[in-house]
């Protein structure tokens, strides 16, 4: 590689772009990441680092339209959209909404499911290959309901995710506190998904980036795009803070940032921001063993040995940048309807960042139908830690440098004409 190019130039030093670098870096290409802020800074630093083939079930399912209206006007609801918003977040909204008629979501869920178990079985591999030091535990994770008529409406959910192949089993309230004893008794019952896993999302994104130094890459902080150099079809140069890099693929995994880079490129990417929250402790001395996913609330806890967290809340709300209180206190009290303790001695970190949501509920990965070198990692949303390996896997057979199984077509941003 000469100094400014490369064979890949990632854009975005998230998650989905350092799984990309790595792993086009062992296939033998040369790899640079360019990136606005520190590394893992974005949405990768402080979502619930689950690993989760039991969330294939996409979020708009026949039925979840009439739900979702329920719940807004909560003030404290896991759903928020607030009034008075543009006419572009307003369309997109309608469209997602169409997303829940039964045949959407059946060929969501099954490309949802494809990509998450692949990525589950190479994330596993890649922690054990590259020795990555994040606090990976493979001890599935418990979906808990207060509420015995929505744990009975889960049992279709159950049932749903065993014919894509993910393990479902259901566990009886007073058996709920066997397996975790810092959940309040009393409580309807839930699902155990062995399937899954977590880690520890801020030490991933630093593993990943070590290895992929390690493996030659070049990783360029501080370094926001700003400007495109185009010829013809062909994208030549990202104009950067720090100066001008070639490459001859480029990757776009610039998460909820990707609609702006795009619009460079006279592109219109159907996504928004959907905004999260967190809140982190040093543990507490009865920690949970794995994650716990309370469904009526929304509200994920993710426990490693260096801390316990809570996250939860989706957000329409624009690239809005405000940590809101009144979104914390509800993720904070929602937790205490499950748990005896949800809370560690030392607050670490309170936090939010934006999912890259993407309007059909599936990632947009693939070759650029409009660009000759332009290839997409984006649109991830409330997955993209459990998606991360298996999208650096399809990148990679894309760019020449591997294979991949999986059928692509689903994925692919040729459903909107990209
Ligand atoms: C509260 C919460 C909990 C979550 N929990 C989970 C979970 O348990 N499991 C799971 O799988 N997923 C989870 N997610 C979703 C997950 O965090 C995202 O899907 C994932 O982090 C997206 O990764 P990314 O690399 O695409 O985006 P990001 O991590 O946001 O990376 C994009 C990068 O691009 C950079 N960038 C933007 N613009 C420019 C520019 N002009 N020039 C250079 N660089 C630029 C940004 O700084 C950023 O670092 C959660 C999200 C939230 C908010």
């Amino acid at each position: 590689m000469n100094d400014r190019r490369s064979d890949v130039l990632v854009l975005g030093g998230g998650v989905i772009g350092l799984a990309c670098a790595m792993h086009l870096l062992k296939q033998g290409a040369s790899v640079r990441v360019v990136e606005q802020g520190k590394l893992g800074g974005g949405a990768s630093h402080g979502n619930c680092g689950t690993l989760t083939p039991s969330h294939a079930i996409p979020l708009l399912t026949p039925g979840a339209v009439r739900k979702a209206l329920a719940l807004l006007g909560h003030h404290d609801a896991p759903l928020h959209i607030p009034a008075g918003m543009d006419l572009g977040r307003y369309f997109w909204l309608l469209r997602l909404a169409r997303q829940g008629r039964p045949a959407r979501a059946a060929h969501a869920a099954r490309a949802r499911a494809d990509l998450l178990l692949r990525s589950a079985e190479l994330t596993r591999d890649w922690v054990r290959e590259h020795a990555l030091d994040c606090e990976y535990a493979a001890r599935g994770s418990l979906y808990v309901y207060r509420d015995a008529r929505a744990l009975r409406e889960a049992q279709a959910h159950a049932r749903w995710l065993e014919r894509l192949g993910i393990e479902a089993r259901r566990v009886d309230g007073d058996a709920l506190v066997e397996m975790e004893p810092v959940l309040r008794q009393g409580l309807a019952g839930g699902y155990f998904h062995p399937g899954d896993a977590h880690l520890r999302p801020e030490a991933f994104v630093t593993e990943l980036a070590r290895r992929v130094r390690e493996l030659g890459g070049i990783l360029e902080e501080s370094a926001r795009i700003e400007r495109v150099h185009v010829r013809d079809r062909t994208i030549e140069a990202v104009r950067t803070h720090r100066g001008v890099y070639y490459g001859e693929r480029m990757v776009l995994a610039l998460g909820a940032w990707s609609p702006q880079f795009a619009r460079m490129l006279g592109l219109r990417l159907p996504m928004q921001p959907g905004k999260g929250y967190s809140l982190t402790w040093s543990p507490p001395a009865r920690l949970p063993s794995r994650p716990l996913m309370l469904r009526e609330d929304a509200v994920c806890v993710s426990a490693w040995p260096s801390g316990l967290r809570l996250g939860g809340t989706m957000e329409f709300a624009g690239y809005d940048d405000r940590l809101v209180d009144v979104r914390l206190a509800a993720i904070r009290r929602a937790a205490l309807r499950y748990l005896q303790t949800s809370e560690g001695p030392r607050m670490q970190e309170m936090w939010w960042g934006w999912r890259p949501m993407s309007v059909d509920q599936l990632p947009i990965l693939g070759e650029s139908t409009r660009w000759n070198n332009l290839l997409y990692a984006t649109a991830h949303g409330m997955l993209g830690m459990s998606m991360a390996a298996g999208t650096a896997e399809i990148i990679a057979a894309l760019c020449g440098t591997g294979t991949c199984d999986l059928d692509l077509e689903p994925y692919s941003p040729r459903r909107f004409g990209l």
